[in-house]
């Protein structure tokens, strides 16, 4: 039978490196792939969009990065919402194509993507986004350019049925849409601060941070200092902790409704 592609990204081994950016806009941009895609315009469209997040306040930040891309959904609002018969479609191979031919450029779509893939070409009055490469895929290709061109492997393509244990431990963003990319790692939250004395105006090396959830869901989590008073606690879910500090010589200390909605900096802590 066909096979149903999915794509499956891990954000932990991905560099943000913009291959696939790169590579996307090489293989689309002034090239007419009808009938899967007519050319992406010089500027402004980017069917795939590497994303950065900056997470935490400085010095305590991470950038998380993440490839954004049509998500292909099986329960496509935009294929929904097409007012042309047979323009936007779900191939049987689980791809989602605008068909350049029959698109008469209503925008009906454009809106109605949750995940903001669609991007409209008033040159060509058309809308356009990621074909996962469906003309080359036609022509033998097993996976798309982004996928051949990502160097750490954190952007794969291929069967479901192949990827079945890294779909597993995977998420999906808005499952709702029932959207075949997949992602690993995704980033969770962090809490993080430095320890210091505010007499002896220096940071306290080896203090033992310990991080509870009210929820009791979460098991309490220990960390020590580190030699510039740094703790982090990383890979949380979205709650509110409280953590105790406790450190030789200095009076426990105690720091309630700390809310992950964000990542946290906590900043700098003295102890009395
Ligand atoms: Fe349609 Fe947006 Fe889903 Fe892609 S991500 S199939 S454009 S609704
Ligand atoms: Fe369908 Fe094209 Fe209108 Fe989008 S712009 S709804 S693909 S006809």
């Amino acid at each position: 039978g066909i096979k149903m592609k999915v794509f499956v990204l891990d954000t932990a081994i991905c560099n943000g490196c913009y291959s696939c950016q790169i590579v996307c806009k090489d293989e689309h941009v002034a090239n007419d792939w009808t009938p899967i895609a007519k050319p992406q315009p010089d500027t402004g469209q980017f069917w795939l969009k590497m994303t950065e997040t900056v997470k935490g306040t400085v010095p305590k930040v991470r950038v998380a990065y993440r490839a954004h891309l049509c998500m292909h959904c099986d329960n496509a609002p935009c294929i929904a919402a097409c007012t042309v018969e047979g323009a936007l479609y779900k191939r049987e191979d689980g791809l989602v194509i605008i068909d350049p031919l029959k698109c008469t450029g209503c925008k009906a779509c454009v809106d109605t993507c949750p995940y903001d893939t669609i991007y409209f070409n008033e040159g060509l009055n058309l809308a356009q986004k990621c074909t996962g490469c469906a003309h080359l895929l036609d022509q033998g290709w097993k996976e798309p350019r982004c996928a051949d061109a990502c160097p750490t492997g954190s952007l794969k393509f291929g069967e479901e049925s192949d990827f079945k244990e890294l779909i597993n431990r995977a998420e999906t963003i808005h499952p709702e849409y029932a959207p075949r990319v997949y992602y690993l790692n995704l980033p969770k939250k962090f809490v993080a601060g430095t320890i210091y004395d505010p007499v002896r105006k220096e940071i306290i090396k080896g203090a033992t941070c310990t991080l509870s959830g009210l929820s009791n869901k979460h098991e309490k989590l220990t960390a020590k200092t580190d030699g510039f008073g740094d703790f982090w606690f990383e890979g949380l879910e979205v709650g509110t902790y409280s953590l105790v500090i406790e450190a030789a010589g200095f009076s426990t200390k105690r720091v309630d409704s700390i809310n992950t909605e964000k990542d946290m900096n906590l900043g700098d802590i003295p102890l009395s």
